[in-house]
Order: structure tokens, then C-alpha cells, then sequence
């Protein structure tokens, strides 16, 4: 049996493992355009922050270890330009395949304005963008980063850690716009103390001679030496659209819960994929790590010809600024809206430990049906690590406002209250619900 991967990230690599692990004779063979696999982009920000001192440990492993302990056939630096039925074609060579996995990824939006391909300016999606960036930024003293969603509010901060002057362009009127505006208010308030934030404001072009010096706006203009856009991505589906894979309404392919595509054989993971959003229980694009990896890993299994369906998740997502940390796992009120959803919520400021201990302070806001059904919660302060897996673990499991309110969560005095904020929150709903 012959497998083809076409991606080396995430999905792909965890995919072509379970299918060399499952069957160990089988052919697996992984197209990857880049140098690298199994990269983690994710950590990006964080190596350009000199938190990462060195390149190479922005790869989980190298070609040699799938190739050498996991005989898995990498192909890296070689990327596939057609896919028909049954083959494809990679640097001029045609390879068959009997099994396809599509783990192509995402790529970062454009702006589509004006000297946009200037030197100087670039997006972070892979870890060679990330190599890049932290080689202009040695020279630069003027930052501008364009967009301040979790990947703009990383790479702001590692600016700042390694000593620029940043402005922040964003469009929408707070940070982090996919959060709700109450934890998007904190944040602002934070970032404006250290930063040049600019909200509700439109990059309408660049100008620079042979490289960027300025960022023109709706609203002003900003003299840079450099600038990273971070304005959202875009799943990568090229070549499954050339083999007529249907896509969904995210634009992302279309999959089963074995990640199968509408054409036989051909399965998708990760990024360029859709999956279940297990709170609204639709098709989704979710674009994260860990959704990544399991997809990858359900994929594997089943073009193994074993059985393993994949549930689908809920976007959780961790990121942090400074001191604070920000979480949410769900639905914000203002997504739950617009889902339809006929929605209670509460916000609350809580400590993270007993009053007499040393403490922190954190944020959370819960959104509700009218049910008692959990959607969502976001947090943003001190421990909000705790609070988000916990709020995962239970709205993964369809929890409602009383089952967060009697989850045991632990106490002990530094680390807890004994009535916990998420806790509390969920209480908060009761009264709203006409829980006694
Ligand atoms: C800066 C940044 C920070 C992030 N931080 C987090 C985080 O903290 N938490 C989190 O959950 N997620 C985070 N993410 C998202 C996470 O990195 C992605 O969800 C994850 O990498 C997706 O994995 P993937 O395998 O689907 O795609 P990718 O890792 O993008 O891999 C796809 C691969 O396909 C290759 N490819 C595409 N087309 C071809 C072709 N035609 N031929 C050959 N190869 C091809 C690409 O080169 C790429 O290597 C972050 C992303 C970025 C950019």
C-alpha cells in the first residue's frame, strides 16, 4: 500500500507515525515544501523573543529521526504541484498513490494593498518567516505589527522583550477582537502602556523606497523599520480543489468524523481541514495545534484500516501579554449570538487563592443558553491556565451552569479559593436562570 502526505507539520507527521506504527510494511512517503518537519510554529514569537535561542529547536524532530527510528520515506524541500487520481507531482517527478492525506496547513492573509511585497515586511505563519523576522529585527528600532490576535499580541510582546518601539494597527476596536469586550478592555488597557495601539483604524498602503518606511492608515501614518502582519489566515486548499475534493462553508475541506473527504481514499487533516465544533455541533474551521495533531492522528488510524472517529473540539486556546494571561475555551457571547444561540452571561473579577494569601486577580466571563447549557468561558488576569483546562474538560463534555458549579475543583490555599472563580461565575447564572 502506497500513502501519500502532502505537509510535513502537525497533522502530517502524526498521521504518517500511526500509519508506519499500525503498518509497519506499508509505504509512507511525505511531501513537504520547506526544509523542515514537524515544525512548531507556535513558537515563533517566542524565538524571536529570545526566549528560543536556537532555530533548530523550533522542530520536534528532524527528517533523519522519521527516516531512520520511524521509516517513514520524508521528501522535504519538495513541494507537490499537481494531484490527480491515484498520483502526483513533486519537482517534475510523478509518485502514485493508493491513500492521500491532505495536512497542507494554512498561509497568512493578505491585505492586498499597496507595495505590500516591500522587504521588510512579512507575515510569521511558518518558522522560516520567524528566522526572518529575527534577523531584521536585529537592525530595527520601529516595529509595526498589523493585526492583534493571539499571533499579533505574541509577536508584540517579543518586540518588546527584545527592546522596539511597537505600534499595533488593528481594525476592530479592541484586542483580541474573537474575545468578548470586557477581557478585549483589559488587555487594550494593558497593551497601552506599553505600546502605540491604534484601534478601529484601516492599513490602507505601505511606502518605502527598496524597503519599508512607513505604514499609511485610514488614520495616520507610521515611520517603521520593519512590520509583521498578523491579520488572520486562510486554510491552504489549492490542490484539493485541483482533485475536486469538496470544500466547506469555511472554505476548508469538508471531512467525516475519520477525516474522510468526499473522494475515496483521500483523507484531510489539520489546518486545511474542517471539523466538529463540539458546542455548536457544526462543521467548523478550527485552526489550532492540538486539533491538529489529533486530527493527524485519527487520519492515521483509519487510512491504516483502523477505526477511530475524531469528536471534534472547542477551540480552546491559551495566550498571554506580560503578566496577564488570557484564555477561552467555547464560545464568546458575541459568537454565541451570532450562532443563534439565545444567551445569559456573567463577568466577574475574583483572586486566584484565600484572601490571606498572596494573591492574584482574575477575570471570567460564562455564557450560557437559557437551558443552563455552557457555551463558553474566556479569562484574562493571573491562573487562567487552571481555569480554561477546567472549563475545556467540562464544556467538552456538553457540562450545564449546576454541573460547573458541583465540579470538586481542589483547594488549597495558595493556589485556590475554596469556592473557586469559575466557581463562583457559573453561580453567578443561577439567579439569571431561576436556579434557587
Ligand atoms: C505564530 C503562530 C503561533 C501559533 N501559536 C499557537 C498556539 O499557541 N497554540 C495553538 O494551538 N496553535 C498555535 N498556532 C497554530 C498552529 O501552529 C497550527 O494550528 C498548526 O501548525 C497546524 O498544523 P498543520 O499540520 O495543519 O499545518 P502546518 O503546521 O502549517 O503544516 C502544513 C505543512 O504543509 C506544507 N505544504 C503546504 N502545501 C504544500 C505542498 N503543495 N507541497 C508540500 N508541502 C506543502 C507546508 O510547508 C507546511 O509545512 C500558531 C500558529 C502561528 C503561525
Amino acid at each position: 500500500m502506497k500513502i501519500a502526505i502532502i505537509g510535513g507539520g502537525a497533522a502530517g507527521m502524526t498521521a504518517a507515525s500511526r500509519i508506519k506504527r499500525l503498518q509497519p510494511k506499508w509505504e509512507v512517503r511525505v511531501f513537504e515544501k520547506s526544509p523542515y518537519v514537524s515544525h512548531a510554529p507556535c513558537g515563533i514569537p517566542f524565538y524571536v523573543g529570545d526566549v528560543v535561542k536556537n532555530f533548530r529547536n523550533l522542530c520536534t524532530y528532524d527528517t533523519t529521526f522519521f527516516k531512520e527510528e520511524r521509516g517513514i520515506e520524508v521528501n522535504n524541500s519538495l513541494e507537490v504541484d499537481e494531484v490527480g487520481d491515484g498520483y502526483l507531482v513533486a519537482g517534475g517527478k510523478e509518485y502514485e498513490w493508493d491513500k492521500l492525506l491532505f495536512a497542507t496547513g494554512s498561509k497568512a492573509s493578505k491585505l492586498n494593498v499597496e507595495n505590500e511585497d516591500l522587504e521588510g515586511i512579512s507575515c510569521v505563519n511558518y518558522i522560516e518567516h520567524g528566522k526572518k523576522v529575527k534577523v531584521w529585527a536585529k537592525d530595527a528600532e520601529k516595529v509595526v505589527v498589523i493585526g492583534s490576535g493571539y499571533i499579533g499580541v505574541e509577536m508584540t510582546e517579543a518586540f518588546l522583550k527584545i527592546g522596539k518601539k511597537v505600534t499595533v494597527i488593528e481594525l476592530k476596536e479592541h484586542p483580541l477582537p474573537e474575545y468578548d469586550a470586557e477581557i478585549g478592555a483589559i488587555l487594550k488597557a494593558e497593551m497601552g502602556k506599553l505600546v502605540n495601539l491604534r484601534l478601529n483604524e484601516k492599513v490602507i498602503a505601505f511606502e518605502g523606497k527598496d524597503r519599508i518606511e512607513k505604514v499609511i492608515t485610514n488614520k495616520g501614518e507610521y515611520e517603521c523599520d520593519m512590520v509583521v502582519i498578523a491579520v488572520g489566515i486562510e486554510p491552504n486548499v489549492e490542490l484539493a480543489k485541483q482533485l475536486g475534493v469538496k470544500l466547506g462553508k469555511s472554505g476548508a475541506i469538508a471531512t467525516n468524523s475519520k477525516m474522510e473527504t468526499s473522494v475515496e481514499n483521500v483523507y484531510a487533516a489539520g489546518d486545511c481541514a474542517e471539523s466538529l465544533n463540539v458546542v455548536t455541533k457544526k462543521m467548523d474551521w478550527i485552526p489550532l495545534a492540538t486539533p491538529a495533531n489529533k486530527m493527524g492522528y485519527v487520519a492515521g488510524v483509519n487510512m491504516a484500516d483502523y477505526l477511530i472517529e475524531y469528536p471534534g473540539s472547542l477551540k480552546s486556546q491559551i495566550t498571554g501579554f506580560y503578566g496577564l494571561e488570557i484564555g477561552k475555551a467555547g464560545l464568546s457571547e458575541k459568537e454565541a449570538v451570532e450562532e443563534g444561540f439565545d444567551v445569559v452571561s456573567s463577568f466577574i473579577t475574583s483572586r486566584t487563592s484565600a484572601k490571606y494569601m498572596p494573591n492574584g486577580i482574575i477575570h471570567l466571563k460564562i455564557v450560557a443558553d437559557r437551558s443552563g447549557k455552557v457555551l463558553g468561558v474566556q479569562c484574562i488576569g493571573k491562573d487562567v491556565a487552571k481555569r480554561i483546562y477546567g472549563a475545556s474538560a467540562l464544556l467538552y463534555k456538553g457540562a450545564d451552569v449546576r454541573e460547573f458549579f458541583f465540579t470538586d475543583f481542589p483547594y488549597y490555599p495558595p493556589e485556590s479559593r475554596v469556592w473557586d472563580p469559575l466557581v463562583i461565575v457559573a453561580r453567578n447564572l443561577f439567579r439569571k436562570l431561576g436556579i434557587p
